[in-house]
């Protein structure tokens, strides 16, 4: 727990949020600025930066990230039409928190490459 960072407080019930999907080491929430019609995002419960702050031994929780963009593009109706998974890194990808998080959107039609 990094108590200066907002997403370790929304996995922790300090900030509220929308959440959608609990797991014992994941929180699934609605981003409170969509850039989609669906627009959640995924974090791990523990405070880990990013992808490239994953550590060898975070192989569990990394793939429990995917699984779970599967089963919440399935519950939210988009796994059919299409859906993308983003995490930005750093800064030249605008990660804007620094609590990994993994962007699961759809209900629109989407542009490659992004910008
Ligand atoms: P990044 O830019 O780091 O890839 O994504 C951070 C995302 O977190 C943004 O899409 C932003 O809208 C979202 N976000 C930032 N603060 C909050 C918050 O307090 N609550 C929720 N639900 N989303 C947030
Ligand atoms: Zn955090």
């Amino acid at each position: 727990m990094d108590a200066g960072c907002i997403f370790c407080r929304i996995a922790n019930g300090e900030i509220p949020a929308r959440i959608v999907h609990e797991e014992d080491d994941l929180v699934a929430f609605h981003d409170s600025d969509p850039k989609a019609p669906t627009h959640i995002l995924i974090i791990p419960r523990r405070h880990i930066v990013s992808v490239g702050a994953l550590a060898d031994e975070d192989e569990a929780v990394a793939g429990r990230l995917l699984l779970a963009a599967r089963d919440i593009a399935k519950k939210e109706n988009i796994a059919q039409s299409g859906f993308r998974v983003v995490t930005n890194t750093g800064d030249d990808a605008g990660q804007s928190v620094a609590h990994l998080h993994v962007h699961v959107l759809g209900g629109r039609g989407m542009k490659w490459p992004p910008g």
